[in-house]
């Protein structure tokens, strides 16, 4: 089925709209709607139908459908996940200042203290909006937690300090990657944001957690190293499996979907702290810096030529774009820091 999604211009689309429906698995009818961009309305009642919040998610971050409140509606009378709901707020470009507040009320009434903290986070200083009675709850948050009190002069700074503050890097390289780079000369570099430094440290040295990046870049220009550039790290994954939803025929970037193997092997990963893929003069500095380190070590040890462009340099979202859509976000600089390493 996976294989007539993908080449569904070989087919009749209502054909297969039918044989998808019939099914009754909410994956296959996703990737129907994110292939051929057909029947999105029918699609997407039937997986609010199927009642998966996996591919509610995906369906809501991608389609700005008519159906959309219903889905939103069916998601915040059952779902208690702190963690789903911030994604929701984070991920659905298009809500309206209700739903927003909705989200927000909800994970508050919760009350898991880092999605509370990450999501008026992300209501008041990313996407710069102001609500005063959130604000107000904010404020006895703060008070009763902290024993902070907050005025509209300081409350980025107490968010800065919360979400921000300094750890310790932890010494030497991660266990997270794979030994070598199999066969290959590694000859891709894949941008990608995470919302903290810290976060971002604290999972890629969880041996539990599976994932890892060569780079993390902080907001400050700091740069730790966390795998060797002789090593794979875990960062941007794909699958030969049809059923998994990193499968490598899904990625848009080419050079990508035409090699039959886990793209960790033949790429290098660099994480960026942001929410949007806006970077600080810092950040970028340090991200140049560290391309043309990666640019280097091809050269000194497989005198291989690195070729600086976008099919080259890409986000993770053009590996996985089905899993990751904002990674590493629409305001990532891509043109800059290219034109920086042609100097
Ligand atoms: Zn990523």
């Amino acid at each position: 089925m996976i294989e007539k999604i993908l080449n569904y211009k070989n087919y009749d689309i209502e054909k297969l709209k039918e044989e998808v429906i019939n099914t009754k698995d909410a994956r296959l009818l996703f990737l129907y709607l994110f292939f051929t961009k057909n029947n999105k309305e029918i699609i997407a009642k039937e997986i609010l139908k199927l009642k998966n919040y996996r591919y509610l998610h995906f369906t809501l971050r991608f389609f700005k459908l008519d159906c959309y409140e219903e889905l939103l509606n069916y998601i915040l009378d059952s779902n208690d996940d702190p963690c789903y709901l911030y994604n929701i707020l984070y991920d659905v470009d298009y809500l309206d200042n209700k739903y927003q507040l909705k989200i927000i009320d909800k994970i508050i009434s919760i009350g898991n203290d880092w999605y509370i903290f990450k999501a008026l986070y992300y209501y008041f200083v990313i996407l710069n909006l102001y609500n005063e009675e959130l604000f107000i709850k904010l404020q006895e948050l703060v008070k009763s937690k902290l024993n902070i009190n907050i005025s509209l002069n300081n409350y980025k700074e107490v968010f800065n300090n919360i979400l921000y503050k300094n750890i310790c890097d932890p010494e030497g390289f991660s266990s997270n990657c794979y030994q070598g780079h199999k066969k290959y000369i590694p000859n891709i570099i894949v941008c990608h944001i995470n919302n903290t430094y810290n976060s971002a440290i604290k999972r890629f040295y969880d041996s539990s957690s599976d994932v890892s990046s060569h780079y993390v870049i902080r907001r400050d220009g700091h740069i730790k190293q966390v795998v060797s550039l002789d090593d794979s790290s875990w960062a941007n994954g794909t699958s030969l499996k049809e059923s998994s939803d990193v499968y490598y025929k899904f990625a848009t970037s080419k050079l990508i979907s035409s090699i039959p193997d886990n793209a960790n092997y033949f790429t290098f990963s660099i994480e960026h702290e942001s929410f949007d893929g806006t970077l600080t003069d810092e950040q970028i500095e340090a991200s140049v810096k560290v391309m043309k380190e990666i640019i280097k070590y091809l050269k000194d040890k497989y005198n291989y030529d690195f070729i600086i462009d976008r099919n080259h340099i890409i986000g993770h979202n053009e590996i996985n774009p089905v899993v990751r859509k904002k990674c590493p976000g629409s305001k990532f600089p891509f043109a800059e820091i290219i034109s920086r390493l042609k100097l």
